[in-house]
């Protein structure tokens, strides 16, 4: 089992070693993900004395690839302008007061002025291991929800019980799904600029983002200081992206949008990945090639549900159903979802740490309330 002894500020709370069934038989609430849901649901439900036990996820190949590593989405993401407390400054030496030196390894040094993504959820983490959040490094692989308390497997094999459940996994990039697409995936083709984008091959290099949301103006954005030129294509003449965003990409010099158009194929041979990508038209035209070395997707997210195996209700579009309104019930009593797990609306990385307080406190109230 692994504890996070290691990454505790020296001056907070030191974290127990962690015993995955305790004395009275079950854990009064165990949470599962790592982003702003369930830190937020972290410091929540330790400072209501819960002692809760949250579940970060590993870091490993196929979690890599399926886009499931921990922290969340935060983790890929640059700068973020738009959570409340974190206008733009200098935030550094708040930065190095507040986290274990080992954690601030892990970040990119970020020359921004904003918060970064990583930052921001970093100190989310912290701030739920300095109420008592005790945080175990492996993924839930398995779920039980039909008997109590409920049955959790992870990915240590190891079972772990609760009383209840917070689900707060998010959702993962999603990919076109062309044949072309996989056989370049780390070759070329991504969906995360900020893990990629200072690769040598995309450096001074022409690129191109499909995707016209929030998410592809900021990979391009990004990848703009890397690259000599990035195209942005989209399949419709009209961002979706906040107006703020749309407008820095119309502007960026680096930056040329191409309307309607989709990609129909990913260029490229064995030996040296991408190389081009072939743009069909969503308005009858000829079909054009672009010379590009990197093709990275941002064209959405899939909540993460897989794990649940059709244990809880899912709306028609794969996210955690919400059944009480305005609550975080599920179907399943005892049972509650927070963030982009059952969101497919809002999206946003302040709405996530909203909907992880509130599953917080609604579980604070099942647990009084069967006790
Ligand atoms: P999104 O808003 O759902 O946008 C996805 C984009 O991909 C859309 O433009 C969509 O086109 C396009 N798309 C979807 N499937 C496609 C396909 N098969 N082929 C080609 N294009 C396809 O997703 P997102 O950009 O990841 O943003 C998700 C949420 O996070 C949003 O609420 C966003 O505001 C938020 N976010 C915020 C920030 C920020 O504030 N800094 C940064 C990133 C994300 P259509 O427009 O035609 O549907």
């Amino acid at each position: 089992m692994s504890t996070e002894n290691a990454n505790i500020n020296e001056n907070e709370h030191k974290q127990k070693p962690i015993d995955p069934i305790k004395e009275n038989g079950a854990e009064n609430v165990i949470i599962i993900g790592s982003g702003p849901a369930g830190w937020a649901a972290g410091i929540y439900t330790a400072r209501a004395a819960l002692s809760p036990l949250l579940f970060e996820g590993t870091v490993s190949m196929e979690n890599q690839e399926a886009g499931l590593l921990p922290m969340g989405q935060l983790a890929l993401t640059t700068e973020v302008e738009n959570y409340p407390g974190f206008p733009a400054g200098d935030l550094r030496q708040y930065l190095a007061s507040a986290l274990d030196k080992s954690r601030m390894m892990m970040l990119l040094p970020n020359e921004g002025k904003e918060i970064s993504g990583p930052e921001l959820v970093e100190l989310a983490r912290q701030q739920a291991i300095n109420f008592g959040t005790r945080v175990v490094s492996e993924d839930v692989v398995h779920v039980n929800f039909n008997v109590r308390p409920f049955e959790l497997t992870g990915s240590d094999h190891k079972k772990y019980f609760a009383k209840s459940v917070i689900i707060a996994t998010g959702a993962s990039a999603n990919y076109l799904g062309l044949e072309s697409e996989k056989k370049f995936k780390n070759r070329g083709v991504s969906a995360c600029a900020v893990c990629d984008g200072a690769l040598p091959r995309f450096r001074n290099a022409q690129i191109a983002v499909v995707g016209g949301g929030d998410s592809a103006v900021e990979e391009a954005d990004y990848l703009a200081k890397f690259a000599e030129k990035v195209y942005l294509i989209h399949r419709r003449e009209e961002l979706r992206a906040s107006k703020v965003m749309a407008e820095r990409a119309k502007k960026h010099p680096k930056i040329e949008i191409l309307w309607n158009r989709v990609p129909e194929e990913i260029l490229g041979d064995d030996q040296n990945g991408v190389s081009g990508i072939i743009l069909k038209s969503t308005k009858g035209e000829e079909p054009i090639t672009l010379n590009v070395s990197g093709v990275f997707m941002a064209i959405g997210h899939t909540p993460n549900t897989k794990f649940l195996n059709g244990q809880l209700e899912l709306t028609s579009k794969g996210f955690i159903k919400r059944t009480v309104p305005f609550r975080m019930n599920t179907s399943v009593e005892g049972v509650f979802a927070a963030g982009d797990v059952a969101d497919d609306y809002y999206k946003q990385a302040i709405t996530a740490a909203g909907t992880g307080c509130m599953a917080a406190l609604d579980a604070e109230r099942y647990l009084a309330s069967i006790e």
